[in-house]
């Protein structure tokens, strides 16, 4: 059977691995990942937010069938000896935006959330204040709630679609992919840092933040590049009532977590590339005055701890590049997901899977997130 190497085996290789394994593919793929304890994989390190709200449909399809997924996870992940429990549950988000501009472009997002099936509701300050007393809504003028929108535990996803796709009989391989050699316009081996080679079919780039080294290796040169995202963990004296996730136009936004709350930060000014500090500073300096501006409960909080990951942004639109690269027809590219992955991951695999066992995208139409778009620069909408 042809052989089909996936470089990367976190969430997004381990569901087109599995994908491809549920189809009868499972002792064609190869799954190279040097590092089973993921520790700097961006995985483990998501919020683990399935959220339906975008201002791409074809990332609000691609969450509805992640939140199909992730919800019912014991239906559709199955193979595995160990089995395990993402533990899905709804907590909702809710965008809020300010001005005419604002308004308008949330709900033209809204009419077309909507079409594609997510009850979303549309929400004025006055009503925000009624529904979430503790909140004071300064410069809001208008949000967006989705109520269905879900949470799950990133690490048990990714560990459950890696285990039920060794239990089908994919092989994991821990190794880190350093070269390809090419025949024509095909890939025809893939060499691994062991020393050990392995013939090739069909290559797929699932290397996230280190996508662009591995595209570099056939002659693709693709705008993904890491950037730092910081989380930040803390703890109120003053309980209040419970919240959706809320994010902001213009500040940050707070989830609930755990006993307490978690706020993000990225600064889009910061020079691209893996940088791991923490800035504990910048959080009593700017995020936490900014929190206690929304709420009276974030003035009096314990700061618990925090992480730092790595989104693979893509810088021409911040959204991903699912395709074949023209030039060599077996190198697919699956990276760019600029914070958005492990929501999208399922349908990825799913449509990863088809790229090269049914010839084409069946199930959500992606072609619009082609690499045509990025030689010819022609971004698409930019989502958050
Ligand atoms: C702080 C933070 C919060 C986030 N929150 C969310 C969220 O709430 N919801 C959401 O949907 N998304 C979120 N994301 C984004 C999400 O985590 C990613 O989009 C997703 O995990 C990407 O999965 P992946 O498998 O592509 O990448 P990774 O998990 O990074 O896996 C890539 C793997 O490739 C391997 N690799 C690297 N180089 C090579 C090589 N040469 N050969 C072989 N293997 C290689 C690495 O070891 C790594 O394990 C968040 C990201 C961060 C950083």
């Amino acid at each position: 059977m042809a052989q089909i190497v996936i470089a990367g085996g976190g969430i997004m290789g381990s569901c087109i691995a599995y994908y491809l394994a549920l189809a009868g593919a499972a002792s064609a793929v190869t799954v190279l990942e040097p590092d089973p304890a993921y520790e700097f994989a961006a995985t483990p390190r998501a919020v683990g937010a399935i959220r339906l709200q975008h201002g791409l449909r074809e990332n609000v399809e691609m969450s509805i069938y992640g939140d199909q997924v992730y919800s019912a996870f014991a239906e559709h992940v199955r193979g595995g000896k160990i089995e395990f429990d993402p533990q899905f549950r709804r907590c909702g988000y809710m965008y809020q935006v300010h001005g005419t501009e604002g308004i308008a472009a949330l709900e033209a997002n809204v009419r077309m959330q909507r079409e594609v099936g997510v009850e979303v509701q549309l929400l004025d300050a006055d009503e925000l204040r009624r529904r979430y007393p503790s909140f004071r809504f300064v410069g809001v003028d208008c949000a967006a709630l989705s109520l269905a929108d879900g949470q799950i535990d990133p690490y048990a996803a990714l560990m459950g679609f890696r285990r039920a796709a060794e239990g089908l009989g994919v092989t994991y391989i821990q190794d880190r992919l350093v070269a390809l050699d090419l025949s024509g316009t095909l890939v025809t081996d893939a060499y691994l840092a062991s020393g050990l080679s392995l013939p090739v079919d069909t290559l797929v780039n699932a290397a996230n933040c280190w996508a662009s080294e591995i595209c570099a290796m056939v002659g693709m040169s693709v705008p993904i590049e890491p950037m730092r995202r910081q989380q930040f963990y803390f703890l109120t004296q003053q309980r209040i009532e419970p919240i959706p996730a809320m994010r902001r136009m213009d500040g940050p936004g707070v989830r609930m977590h755990q006993d307490g709350y978690l706020s993000g930060f990225t600064n889009h000014q910061q020079p691209s590339g893996l940088n791991w500090d923490l800035e504990l500073e910048m959080f009593e300096t700017v995020l936490w005055p900014q929190l206690a501006d929304q709420c009276d409960a974030f003035e009096a909080i314990k700061l618990k701890g925090g992480w730092v990951g790595h989104y693979d942004m893509n810088r021409l639109d911040n959204n991903p590049i699912i395709d074949r690269f023209d030039k060599v027809s077996n190198f697919i590219l699956a990276a760019g997901f600029s914070g958005h992955g492990l929501m999208h991951a399922p349908a990825v695999g799913r449509a990863v899977k088809e790229l090269i066992l049914d010839g084409g995208f069946r199930s959500i139409d992606l072609s619009r997130l082609s690499w045509r778009r990025v030689m010819d620069g022609h971004a698409l909408r930019v989502t958050d």
